[in-house]
């Protein structure tokens, strides 16, 4: 017998709390990650390069660790108490984001002093939200398809629900924090972040009734015995905590950082071939394996999308006409439209019934449009002469970003959770954010081609700057409309291996 879910607004009661956890677990993401390049390049006085390669291994470890995350919480804690473990770990993060020490100083030869200290707190606590993202953002994308019995039509609107929660969190994020940074200090905006993540945390824990029993451990007997006088379960926590200090470590480090991707991608990648040929039928492989070419596809689009955090943040500061608006604030607009268009493309999807394009073809267009987005700054600065770009400009690159985002992201998390089989949906969907890790990484790489140099405390001249922004948005609108259209030549091939779900994802 099954236990009839208390609904709202036609989902299930646990989706909502899912939402509002969420939301605030991104609302202290975005909000801190929309002040980092500005507070590694104007207060710690970073090179743009050596600020965007932090980024780079910052946003890559958090979103790399979600594949440990997803199996330890597929394999030992459930995904509730995973959830939890991460929410404690990334309120702590963030508390620590709130000391900021010490500016920089540069004196008349250009000798930067630092203080080092205060890095150092603040690389310990990116590791700190590193782990708690890790345990948390895969899992509860896992939480919210759990919610839906197999074939239940409504899983896909209920990752539209959960997507806007995320952006909802991202939109507030920008504003808020991005407004306590500028005008308060950095310890507002990012003590900001922090205080939203405890909110987020309280959600989930006093949400607990609404999710049924689902996301539970299977192996409750195996947490609670002993190893070494300790209970396996706080085992992993306790180890879970420690490996902060590892990567403590490795997100000074960009090469390190680097090479775990390669190893983490060719171990993920070896897993899942050998899953499907020791474990699944037929049908099961060809879905798991549509569903990893997908994710592949997938590192472009992240690569090209996530300039928003460095490049086109740094170019909204620099380049942009923009009068007394913060820089950062423009990276609510990405977060505006997917709340503005979410529905409109649920609808839309539906809508167009049988002409509806399968899921290859949905990611294909994704990767068009960012590379149009792309182009439309190529237009704005080509069109500006030798002033500074108009701001209609970023704010079509922004639409046509997320219009490519809504084509791939949403309708990918639900597609994880349909075309892996449902004992390694934890990992999959962290294989899902192992993906955007390299394309995190990546994107640094990339937007180092329109570092700027500002030593010496002068300006950047503001010709000189237009053309390396240049160079990186052309090339970023050849990268995003190629792969579009290798994708869209893929697409049958893949439509074939997904048997059927495909249908289904589309309803
Ligand atoms: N913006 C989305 C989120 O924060 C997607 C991130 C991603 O998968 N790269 O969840």
């Amino acid at each position: 017998t099954t236990i009839k879910q208390k609904e709202l607004f036609g989902h299930p009661v646990g989706l909502y709390v899912l939402f509002f956890t969420e939301m605030w677990e991104r609302f202290s993401f975005y909000g801190m990650k929309a002040l980092l390049i500005f507070y590694l390049t104007k207060y710690h006085l970073f090179s743009d390069i050596d600020g965007n390669l932090l980024i780079g291994s910052y946003a890559a470890l958090v979103y790399a660790i979600p594949v440990v995350g997803g199996f330890i919480a597929d394999k030992y804690l459930g995904f509730r108490k995973a959830i939890i473990f991460g929410g404690i770990m990334l309120v702590l993060g963030h508390a620590g984001m709130a000391y900021e020490g010490n500016a920089a100083t540069e004196s008349l030869n250009g000798e930067i002093t630092r203080d080092n200290f205060a890095l150092q707190i603040f690389y310990l606590s990116l590791a700190f939200i590193i782990l708690g993202v890790g345990f948390l953002k895969a899992n509860i994308s896992s939480l919210v398809g759990e919610l839906y019995n197999e074939g239940d039509k409504r899983r896909d609107s209920g990752f539209t629900i959960f997507y806007m929660g995320i952006n909802l969190g991202s939109f507030l994020a920008t504003i808020i924090c991005v407004w306590l940074g500028e005008t308060y200090g950095w310890s507002y905006g990012f003590g900001a972040a922090g205080v939203g993540m405890f909110f987020g945390l309280l959600t989930f824990v006093f949400g607990k009734k609404h999710f049924l029993g689902k996301g539970e451990s299977n192996e409750l007997e195996l947490l609670n015995k002993k190893t070494i006088g300790i209970k396996n379960e706080w085992l992993i926590y306790i180890l879970s905590v420690l490996s902060t200090l590892i990567v403590w470590q490795m997100v000074q480090s960009h090469s390190v950082v680097q090479n775990l991707l390669i190893v983490a991608g060719a171990i993920s990648f070896i897993y899942i071939v050998y899953y499907a040929v020791t474990q699944l039928n037929k049908i099961a492989r060809e879905r798991l394996m549509a569903l990893t070419i997908l994710i592949v596809f997938t590192v472009i689009f992240w690569a090209l999308f996530e300039q928003a955090y460095t490049s086109l943040n740094l170019f909204a500061d620099r380049i942009l006409d923009r009068g007394n608006i913060a820089a950062g604030t423009f990276l609510s607009l990405n977060a505006l439209f997917i709340i503005l268009l979410a529905p409109v493309f649920a609808w839309l999807w539906v809508k167009l019934g049988k002409y509806n394009p399968n899921t290859a073809v949905k990611f294909s267009l994704a990767l068009m449009l960012v590379g149009l987005g792309f182009g439309s700054l190529v237009m704005g600065i080509n069109a500006s002469e030798m002033g500074k770009v108009a701001i209609y400009w970023l704010v079509i690159t922004y639409f046509l970003h997320t219009c490519g985002e809504l084509c791939l992201s949403p309708v990918g998390l639900s597609a994880v959770t349909k075309l892996s089989p449902a004992k390694i949906v934890g990992f999959m969907m962290g294989v899902w954010f192992l993906a955007t890790a390299s394309s995190e990484f990546i994107a640094s790489i990339l937007a180092n081609i329109a570092s700027v140099d500002t030593t010496n405390g002068t300006a950047p001249d503001l010709n000189l700057a237009k053309q390396s922004y240049l160079k990186l948005f052309e090339y970023l609108f050849y990268t995003g409309l190629g792969f579009g259209a290798l994708l869209l030549i893929l697409s049958p091939v893949i439509k074939k291996l997904m048997h059927g779900v495909d249908k289904e994802l589309n309803n």
